[in-house]
């Protein structure tokens, strides 16, 4: 059925061929004057498309090009990343969070090398089946990769979809999810699904975002939740993510020039990584006395406040956490150290660490309280090499 008109109610986007055609156009058009030089945009092999995608889940664009070209640097292929041991992944992956997909990036390396000869497959059944390869990434890597007519559905394309078509469902329901995907996959011609999908994606990030740019808009025209006044209520959503708060603190001790800190295992937050040894506040409790009942429980030794404490804010899938560095200090050797080990300059430098613990040795170093000297070629080296700038530490 063609649409009678912007106003009916009851249109199918989808039986549309001749509005399909201009959106299409229209959005082509958009892309080719002005997408974005991106890294991964000059070769567009399944390799690259696949660390862009999987490093750009819940990164910023700037700070995942920064990633991005620095990783390529160290593992320009998929065998490098196979043949790499698990901390030099993570070490990489420091800075960008979610750990969990290194790890995964770091298997599906292994898998493809051992059982695919290298390659990625084209299926998007096969891709699917791979460690940390959602719908979405798979989809990217065909459709964007491979130029398979598929449609790579994010934020982006729900956002910009929904507004065009005036979707009126929710697009975190199953019906709204359906016909967006049916809708974008509508706008791929064969042999045009790399350039689609990307000019759809670039048009939500640059125009058609959060806050949408309606007066300068090329597809004005053609947007039917600009004609019906509904662009501020698309997309729909029906969840809403309740966040939650908690406190933790973190110590900060060093004996004879080495830190302490705890190798995480299992299922946990930052598994893997070294961090901090830390404590969950309770309510009712201060970080200091958290801190200090906790780890001369652990340690067996008297511990004393250092001069140095330093708090910083960290978000976490639902969780917004207020993280505190406090230094301690001890006139002897713990005998027992637990969970936790001693690491050296040399080690602690190399080790994959999290970015906010990263942020709280720095923070402590640049203090100057309870300072060593170890400290400062190691800060000084993190600022050197590190792509986060010292500002924003
Ligand atoms: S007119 Fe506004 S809502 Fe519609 S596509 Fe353009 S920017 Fe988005």
């Amino acid at each position: 059925m063609a649409w009678a008109s912007l106003d009916d109610p009851l249109h199918d986007p989808v039986s549309d061929p001749v509005r399909l055609h201009s959106v299409r156009t229209a959005l082509l058009d958009w892309f080719s004057a002005n997408a974005r030089d991106l890294p991964w945009r000059r070769d567009y092999s399944p390799y690259s498309v696949w660390i862009a995608e999987s490093m750009l889940q819940q990164t910023q664009m700037q700070r995942g090009v920064a990633f991005y070209c620095r990783w390529m640097e160290r593992f320009p292929n998929l065998a490098s990343v196979a043949f790499a041991s698990e901390e030099s992944i993570l070490r990489a992956w420091e800075g960008l969070g979610y750990y969990s997909r290194a790890r995964n990036v770091h298997a599906t390396a292994k898998i493809l090398l051992e059982n695919f000869g290298g390659e990625f497959p084209r299926d998007l059944m096969e891709l699917e089946k791979l460690p940390g390869i959602g719908r979405y990434t798979a989809r990217a890597i065909c459709g964007i990769a491979f130029e398979e007519t598929v449609a790579c559905v994010d934020a982006n394309v729900l956002r910009i979809v929904s507004r065009i078509f005036d979707v009126p469902y929710a697009v975190d329901s199953a019906k709204g999810r359906r016909l967006i995907e049916t809708i974008a996959t509508s706008l791929i011609l064969k042999g045009q699904a790399r350039a689609t999908n990307q000019a759809m994606m670039e048009f939500g990030a640059l125009v058609c975002g959060k806050d949408p740019l309606c007066s300068m808009c090329p597809l004005a025209t053609l947007c039917l939740a600009c004609a019906r006044g509904t662009v501020l209520v698309r997309p729909v959503k029906k969840r809403t993510v309740r966040r939650e708060t908690k406190t933790v603190a973190c110590a900060l001790f060093v004996f004879d020039k080495s830190l302490l800190v705890e190798r995480r295992t299992g299922k946990r937050i930052w598994s893997g990584l070294l961090t901090l040894p830390e404590v969950d506040v309770p309510y009712g409790s201060t970080p200091k006395a958290s801190l200090l009942s906790h780890l001369s429980a652990v340690l067996g030794v008297p511990l004393e406040l250092g001069r140095f404490e330093r708090s910083l804010r960290h978000a976490y899938t639902k969780w917004t956490i207020t993280l505190w560095g406090i230094a301690l200090t001890s006139p002897s050797l713990p005998s027992n150290l637990g969970p936790y080990t001693f690491l050296s300059l040399s080690d602690l430098y190399a080790a994959p660490l999290p970015s906010p613990h990263r942020k709280l040795i720095h923070a402590y170093q640049e203090a100057g309280a309870d300072c060593v000297r170890w400290a400062h070629f190691f800060v000084d080296r993190l600022c050197r090499e590190s792509v986060l700038s010292p500002k924003k530490l």
